[in-house]
């Protein structure tokens, strides 16, 4: 099981069974929502559990998608796409080890000039 949290615990939630699709996105949304690049994980939602969500709030980026992000820190920290069963998680929430590689970068057409991807992982 994973833990993770917001950057003032006001948002706290945990994560059973794997963490699939480990993942880079270069979208100009994730850039704006989190700075730069965002790093996520998603599982079913029926692996999700959010055991403190004082903070939370949902903003919503597109018909399609929401955001799910702690109103009182600011940590990005959920996304969702309202049509599927599954949550993506940040995995620079996770509190401790995430026993995660990240696997590959997405959306990497819309990536920022400002930065170069150096790695062999796979770009889609
Ligand atoms: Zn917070």
């Amino acid at each position: 099981m994973l833990k993770g949290s917001c950057n003032c615990g006001a948002v706290r939630y945990q994560v059973t069974g794997p963490a699939q699709g480990p993942s880079l996105c270069h979208c100009g949304q994730c850039r704006k929502q989190s700075g730069h690049v965002w790093s996520s994980a998603y599982v079913p939602d029926t692996a999700l559990t959010i055991t403190q969500d004082q903070g939370l709030k949902w903003y919503a980026s597109s018909d399609a998608a929401k955001r799910g992000f702690c109103g009182i820190c600011g940590s990005f920290l959920f996304w969702k796409m309202n049509s599927e069963d599954s949550t993506s998680f940040s995995l620079g929430s996770i509190d401790g080890p995430t026993g995660t590689t990240v696997e590959k970068h997405i959306f990497v057409a819309d990536k920022g000039d400002y930065y170069v991807i150096s790695d062999d992982l796979s770009q889609h």
